[in-house]
């Protein structure tokens, strides 16, 4: 299994200099395993992920399975801005989320509606299908994904990918607090091998004035990976404000408490 991180920063994008170590896209992790193709998250790190991909094919179709853990904008603005959507009718992609809210499809269309956008979803020559999903496991092609609420306004989405290989576990965007919610996410991340969680403040700027907007915090990804026995802690979604030396800082704080914690960074690939 080979994990590569394409976006990492929550929000919005921060093309800036001092962030560019780590990265200013936003949420997009491609996982590969064997011929199959997962990409999680659609943030604007799926505009260069869909560069490489056009490369590596070289014309030849690609199929992927597409998991878009919610629809805030920092999950979905890549989706317009993705080449291989609009390349021909080979291509396949299979979109799994939640239309709780809304389906995906409709969120595609109306992101690239009149006025937002130039063209609309019609111009996507691929073959798009979406599935809708409920929390539990399915079964896609041989490889199981669990998909688990999480606690965040208007809803996000877990996930854990289980193979021989290995286990990785995808959970962004997820308050600390709720009983219910807390338990959810440590059953979703038991014994992973690569569990990425959303680090997006620190433990002192949440408790200040961010209760209640849907994040946590490395102290919080640490207590998740000791008490789910994840074998190592990938912080995610760094939020735009925190540049390249506040996430060293958080990293080395984050290691007194446990030894496997990084923080991912684009074009980062972590091998199972
Ligand atoms: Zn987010
Ligand atoms: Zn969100």
């Amino acid at each position: 299994m080979r994990i590569k991180f394409w976006g990492v920063r929550g929000s919005t994008p921060t093309p800036q200099a001092e962030n560019l170590r780590y990265g200013g896209n936003t949420s997009c992790v491609e996982v590969r395993l064997g011929q199959s193709l997962f990409i999680f998250d659609c943030g604007t790190g799926l505009r260069t992920l869909g560069q490489h991909l056009r490369q590596e094919f070289n014309g030849s179709a690609m199929c992927a399975h597409v998991f878009v853990s919610h629809f805030h904008w920092d999950h979905i603005q890549g989706i317009p801005f993705f080449g291989p959507f609009y390349d021909k009718p080979e291509n396949r992609f299979l979109f799994h989320s939640s239309s709780r809210t809304r389906s995906l499809k409709r969120v595609m269309e109306e992101q690239m509606a009149v006025p937002y956008f130039p063209v609309n979803t019609t111009e996507m020559k691929a073959g798009r299908n979406f599935y809708d999903l409920e929390p539990g496991r399915i079964d896609l092609d041989g490889i199981s994904v669990e998909a688990m609420w999480l606690n965040h306004p208007q809803g996000c989405m877990g996930f854990r990918l289980e193979t021989k290989e290995g286990i990785f576990v995808y959970a962004t965007d997820n308050e600390p607090g709720d009983v219910a919610f807390d338990k959810n996410v440590r059953k979703l991340a038991a014994g992973a091998d690569v569990l990425v969680y959303d680090a997006q403040y620190l433990p002192e700027e949440y408790e200040a004035r961010k209760r209640g907007w849907g994040h946590s915090h490395w102290r919080e990804g640490v207590n998740i990976a000791m008490e789910s026995g994840a074998k190592e802690l990938v912080l995610y979604h760094h939020d735009p404000d925190h540049d390249d030396a506040c996430i060293d800082r958080t990293v080395s704080e984050a290691r007194n408490y446990y030894a496997r914690v990084r923080a991912a960074a684009e074009g980062m690939e972590i091998e199972i």
